[in-house]
């Protein structure tokens, strides 16, 4: 194949794609290839992916194991209508209420995790017949419209008068410097006072148990619980967003369970297909009664992704890649807890989501500045890594889960590395 290479493929986007079409790097590679955790470029160097397509390719790039069902299933059947009577879609819902926590069983399969959110939005709706919504500061949630409008990113999120009224936000139980006492009473005060004012209109409360685009940020012991609680105490639902977190990327299978709460709706997406489409939101017996509207979407569940999804559960469990992230994650956590640099404020997240925040302790270069020269030069060493958070200051770890001790070795001695040669230029 004849490769365009990045400049040809920067000027098309430029040209054809809308202008807000973001992309990582001053000179980003083009991606031709990807093999379990490793990538490679139009001129064939290889990259550690440190970033996994943002928490999709928990089973690696191009898993041979699991490229196997889909290709079968490919020369089987690609797709005719989820009306049909078709297999893999009622093996993958049974499956899945076998994984999912609490009495969750029962699935509605869509292609997106925005798509998923707003069915699971829906959902809460005509159970509760109420229409309010409760999210976190810092959360986000996808890109259609009511999603965006639930978004607490305020460079993405969508205020218009449509939605304005029935959203309310509290403070995400976090703030870098301050009491975490402090930050749990806040966001918590905030909820019970919209509970007491707007309870009798609100449906449900949307919660990343991490926040991922947010800036990797977990919750304190005990926070969701109390969330839970004040939220039954008013007939309002809980839907836990586990687009970007599910499928044992936080060293559980799902990363709710860290805080011992079940939620009443569960959204998943990304790495349920590990690179093939496919979404769900997921509820009791009892709530999904109360969905009385299209009962099927034209490509959730077909058959290509669900196979797929069931290859990638079979992975998951066969390889104990659970267990794998909590015991890499632990000790990638470690090892980049051991760096010492005036550039990293602080570690956090568990399992094979972690994130680095980056400080300056210079005016004349911000700490978003810091974390792309970081990219740029771990990219350059072969290591492609994420960032995120609310000022893109955070440098986020999410590789697939089948990643090895050595590649983390490898990759934290070029972050150190990497960290030193920059101090040195702030
Ligand atoms: N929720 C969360 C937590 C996400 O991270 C994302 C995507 N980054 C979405 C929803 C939206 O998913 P999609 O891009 O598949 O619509």
């Amino acid at each position: 194949m004849n490769y365009m290479g990045p400049d040809t493929i920067i000027t098309m986007r430029q040209e054809y794609l809308f202008p807000a079409t973001a992309h990582f790097y001053k000179e980003p590679p083009q991606i031709i290839g990807g093999s379990m955790q490793y990538l490679f470029d139009h001129n064939n160097k290889k990259y550690v992916d440190f970033f996994a397509g943002v928490s999709v390719m928990n089973c690696g790039h191009s898993n041979p194991e699991i490229l196997k069902d889909t290709i079968e299933q490919l020369n089987n059947i690609q797709h005719t209508t989820t009306l049909y009577l078709t297999q893999p879609m009622v093996e993958l819902a049974q499956r899945l209420a076998e994984v999912f926590p609490g009495d969750i069983k029962r699935t509605f399969f869509c292609v997106t995790g925005s798509e998923a959110n707003e069915g699971a939005m829906a959902l809460a709706r005509l159970y509760t017949k109420k229409n309010g919504f409760i999210a976190l500061t810092g959360g986000l949630h996808g890109r259609t419209h009511l999603t965006l409008s639930v978004t607490g990113i305020p460079m993405w999120r969508l205020d218009d008068h449509l939605v304005k009224e029935n959203i309310f936000f509290i403070e995400r139980p976090y703030s870098v410097g301050s009491s975490y006492e402090e930050a749990i009473e806040k966001s918590l005060q905030q909820l019970d006072t919209v509970l007491k004012n707007h309870g009798k209109n609100i449906c449900a409360m949307l919660v990343e148990p991490i926040q991922g685009n947010g800036g990797i940020i977990m919750y304190p012991e005990n926070y969701l619980k109390k969330v839970k609680a004040l939220l039954e105490a008013h007939n309002v639902l809980l839907i836990a967003d586990e687009v970007q977190t599910g499928y044992g990327r936080t060293g559980k299978m799902f990363c709710i369970e860290h805080y011992g709460v079940v939620p009443d709706i569960i959204v998943t997406a990304k790495a349920l297909g590990n690179g093939i489409p496919i979404s769900t939101f997921s509820t009791t017996d009892e709530i999904a009664k109360a969905y009385n509207r299209p009962s099927a979407s034209t490509f959730g569940g077909n058959p290509v992704a669900a196979q797929t999804a069931l290859s990638v559960l079979n992975y998951i469990e066969k390889h104990n890649l659970v267990e794998k992230s909590d015991e890499l994650g632990k000790y990638l956590k470690h090892k980049l807890e051991q760096i010492s640099s005036p550039l990293i404020q602080e570690i956090r997240g568990c399992g094979l989501m972690l994130g680095m925040q980056i400080q300056s302790a210079n005016p004349s270069i911000t700490s978003a500045e810091i974390t792309d020269m970081i990219l740029e030069e771990m990219k350059d060493r072969g290591f492609i890594i994420g960032k995120n958070g609310l000022n893109r200051d955070v440098v986020a770890f999410q590789p697939p889960l089948v990643i090895s001790k050595e590649d983390i070795d490898v990759m934290v001695a070029s972050m150190e590395a990497v960290l030193e040669k920059i101090s040195f230029l702030c």
